[in-house]
């Protein structure tokens, strides 16, 4: 194990060696083959461009505004570009906008749901309507914030909720209608019109999660893709956020969290003076917070500019399209939800082709997935995230697929033991132990093995599709418990 605190300290050139040692076995964060957790433009210079100004700001504090104006300059020009980009600013129905920069999409909803819930006081037991589909971080925001979570559940075909059942969950204690534009797993945009006009006249607020796919919807727009009403032009929308980190290709740590005006905003602050120390004053949920991921992203979008944006939404939607072709040509593949956008979503109707062994078998060719297990009457399926890096990379994703669906057939489906089986159905989730984790851990060799060595997940994702959400839960908290140890 590599000694993070040596009694020497070690050369710079030594460090950076193990770190890049380190960093060989990670997935591919470019070359358009890995389809999830990072978005690449493949736009040269971009990278260089972001590590300098990130190195610039890197040790800047956002704690104190005027104590680093340049952090504050550069944050208002992010939420100035984003509230442009979500039909929001001077000259539009929302011209009187207001933004945060938060540390991404996750913080974003947080503070919209916390946001939400402070505007009433009157409220004792908040709640929060919100999609099935609506990304998981509503219900870690719902868990944190003490406000019980409606979930409305969505059309098996559409992927989107009926509006009037949207309505029929709103009661006296809702202070949140969310919903996607687009949603992650699926990509679908929900029906944000209606959504938004049924929140306007209950008087409750709405917020539009775009994060995901919000910096992308616009210029897809503008690229001549039909993209539905979704943003500040809708009226009954009051907050957006969207994850500079995703589409706009920004390196980690940056999403923007809009309010409709700076009243809606007001009760996302937290201020305190009754402390013997400085008055504190934070919009986000950090206090301390480094300025690097802001500068990175004020130089990301002045680089790469709304001409730049154009190009790589042509690039991301010609990407899409040959991809979905590419999965409507394989026997037994279809498509789960239309690709409209920017997410290829795939399943199989096939009983002998398993969509976990087909996802191995991509990852064994370089082809990196991400497997979503089935929910709700929705099958598992492959979510394919795609990005302008992609498009490059389309000739070989076909055959790629064919020969990975082939493998599939040949090794079979996932054969669970009955006993596993059975434990996966019916086990109490609070009788699950760190033990029997660290058992199955052993079992499927996700513990120990050739440091590096991906380990065969169709097996782990068998299990967990087996199993209802409360013990999947329970065995991914143990089974990352396992893997959060101290190298000692
Ligand atoms: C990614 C995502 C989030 C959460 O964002 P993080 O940056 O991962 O915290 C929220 N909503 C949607 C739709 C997303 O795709």
């Amino acid at each position: 194990m590599i000694d993070a605190l040596p009694p020497q300290g070690v050369p710079a050139d030594q460090v950076l060696a193990e770190l890049r040692g380190m960093r060989d076995a990670d997935l591919p964060t470019h070359g358009g083959r890995l389809f999830a957790y990072v978005y690449d433009p493949a736009k040269a210079g971009l990278d260089e461009l972001a590590m300098s100004a990130y190195a610039l700001s890197a040790h800047v504090n956002g704690l104190d505004p005027t104590a680093f104006p340049s952090l504050l300059a550069t944050e208002n020009a992010l939420v100035a570009a984003a509230a442009r980009v979500l039909g929001a600013g001077p000259g539009t129905d929302a011209p009187d906008v207001v933004g945060s920069v938060t540390s991404g999409g996750t913080e974003s909803l947080i503070l919209a749901v916390k946001t939400a819930r402070d505007a009433h006081p009157e409220i004792t037991s908040p709640r929060l309507v919100a999609p099935s589909t609506a990304h998981a971080a509503f219900a870690k925001a719902a868990h944190y914030l003490g406000v019980a979570l409606d979930l409305v559940p969505v059309d098996p075909e559409t992927f989107t909720p009926d509006p009037a059942a949207v309505a029929a969950a709103i009661t006296a204690d809702t202070v949140l209608v969310a919903c996607s534009a687009p949603s992650y797993a699926q990509g679908v945009v929900d029906p944000v019109e209606q959504i938004a006009a049924i929140a306007a006249e209950r008087g409750v607020r709405c917020h539009v999660d775009a994060c995901f796919g919000g910096w992308a919807l616009p210029f897809l727009r503008r690229v001549g893709v039909a993209v539905p009403a979704f943003d500040f032009s809708l009226p009954g929308v009051t907050s957006m956020s969207v994850d500079l980190h995703k589409y706009a290709y920004t390196p980690k740590g940056v999403s923007v969290l809009l309010h409709r005006d700076a009243g809606l905003r007001r009760p996302q602050y937290f201020a305190f003076a009754d402390w013997p120390g400085y008055t504190m004053v934070n919009p986000v949920i950090s206090s301390t917070r480094s300025g690097g991921p802001i500068a990175a992203a004020f130089a990301t979008l002045r680089h790469v500019g709304d001409e730049g944006y154009l190009e790589l939404a042509r690039q991301t939607r010609d990407a899409v399209t040959g991809l979905a072709k590419a999965v409507s040509e394989v026997d037994g593949l279809r498509l789960l939800a239309p690709a409209d956008f920017t997410v290829v979503c795939l399943t199989s109707d096939d009983p002998g082709l398993d969509l976990f062994v087909l996802a191995d078998e991509l990852a064994a060719r370089g082809w990196h997935t991400q497997p979503q297990l089935p929910y709700e009457g929705i099958p598992a399926s492959i979510h394919l995230t795609v990005t302008a890096s992609v498009l490059p990379q389309v000739p070989q994703f076909g055959p790629a697929l064919a020969e990975s669906a082939a493998a599939a057939r040949a090794h079979g489906p996932v054969e669970l033991p009955a006993e596993l089986l059975a434990m996966a159905a019916h086990l109490p989730p609070d009788q699950l132990t760190a033990d029997m984790v660290a058992g199955l851990a052993d079992m499927f060799g996700l513990t120990g093995g050739e440091p590096g060595a991906a380990p065969r997940m169709a097996v782990v994702n068998a299990v967990l599709a087996a199993a209802p959400p409360r013990l999947r839960e329970r065995l991914l908290v143990e089974f990352v418990s396992l893997l959060q140890r101290p190298s000692w």
